[in-house]
């Protein structure tokens, strides 16, 4: 469905893997204070000085965790970068490096990496964090791709998962559930061009949603737009399996409960109508779509008229209780045990 830009196909056993390193990494600059020895050695070598390291990694399967069918490959690299980027912004923490692993099978030619690493290359450069290493090698079946995304930040800076406190506000940066229902626009395309090999995507209205798919970006900015604030969270995760599941994790890691309140929860219009036309609730996608990569954190109630009306944040709930539970309070003004489904088991649906 997305058209081939790479009709030309190199063999990457042409360049050996030396070679293919090389060439792979060559457009990697180095622009941190920290990067003592980058790509090029047995092993790379960092110097924070007195702030401590944050480290993150993920790992991304074909056929797992993207669909090449729908995914273009320089997306792929640039949302990998993204994915890592963000687990260090949830740290409250500065991204600064990260490193590459990739396997692949003999199905691949040189150019197809080429669009790859383009994509790393340029998240890369967004991001300001340097490429000091990774591993390339084969695979038999597909493609895998792993990064280790590292950080720094002050220790007093640092937010964990477990500080959120009785009485503290619930909020989040951004809009919810978009990601998701563009990988359901997607998910039809492919089922419409797998009947119909000539169609063309009709993507026009849904541009939003599909963009925030491939093309996520990490929220780097909240660390200094908090600073400016003078607000430090009480506790911070970022948002890849879904609303409800994040709220589990905070409140099970801090011993509270919550009060989420569904009339606040920030959403696209796009994402509302687009819900419509595939008859889904609005609501149940918001709670339980995942990889919106938005922050989600806790402030002490004092903090509310720092935050109030900024439009980068929504308050959407308080922390209660742990003996009160985990409850969604509906327009109905109901209340309803919230269940962290994951978006996998969405999917399953
Ligand atoms: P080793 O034999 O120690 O594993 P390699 O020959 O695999 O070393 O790698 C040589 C250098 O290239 C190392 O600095 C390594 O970190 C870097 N490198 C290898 N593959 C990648 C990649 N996919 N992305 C970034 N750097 C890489
Ligand atoms: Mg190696």
């Amino acid at each position: 469905m997305i058209e081939d830009k790479t009709p030309q196909r190199t063999s990457i056993g042409q360049l050996g893997e030396f070679g293919l390193i090389d060439h792979l990494t060559q457009h990697f600059e180095i622009t941190q204070e920290s990067t003592v020895k980058g790509i090029g050695d047995d092993a790379a070598i960092l110097d924070f000085k007195d702030k401590k390291t944050v480290v993150s990694t993920d790992l991304l399967i074909e056929g797992v965790h993207f669909d090449l069918a729908y995914m273009p490959l320089k997306h792929l690299g640039y949302k990998a970068v993204v994915v890592n980027v963000s687990d260090i912004c949830a740290m409250n923490a500065k991204p600064t490096h990260i490193t590459v692993s990739v396997a692949v099978s003999n199905r691949f030619p040189l150019e197809a990496l080429e669009e790859l690493f383009a994509g790393i290359t340029l998240a890369a450069k967004e991001y300001k964090v340097d490429v000091i290493g990774g591993d390339t090698t084969s695979s038999q079946k597909g493609l895998i791709l792993s990064i280790t995304a590292f950080g720094e930040a002050d220790q007093e800076e640092i937010v964990y998962r477990n500080g959120a406190k009785e009485s503290n506000l619930l909020v989040v940066t951004g809009d919810l559930g978009a990601a998701y229902m563009g990988l359901q626009v997607l998910e039809r395309e492919k089922q419409v061009f797998q009947v119909n090999p000539n169609s063309q995507p009709d993507l026009d209205g849904y541009a939003y949603l599909i963009e925030r798919q491939l093309r996520p970006e990490a929220r780097k900015d909240v660390r200094t737009l908090l600073y400016a604030l003078e607000i430090k969270p009480t506790s911070m995760i970022d948002i890849s399996d879904g609303l409800s599941s994040e709220i589990m994790h905070l409140c099970k890691q801090s011993g509270v409960g919550c009060n989420l309140y569904e009339d606040k929860l920030p959403l696209d219009p796009q994402f509302i109508s687009v819900c419509e036309e595939f008859n889904i609730d609005s609501t149940t996608i918001a709670l339980n779509g995942g990889e919106d990569y938005e922050l989600l954190f806790t402030i002490a109630m004092e903090d509310f008229d720092k935050i109030k009306g900024n439009p980068n944040f929504t308050i959407i709930g308080h922390m209660v209780q742990e003996s009160e539970g985990i409850h969604l309070v509906t327009r109905a003004n109901t209340k309803i045990p919230l269940k962290a489904r994951g978006w996998n088991a969405l999917q399953e649906e």
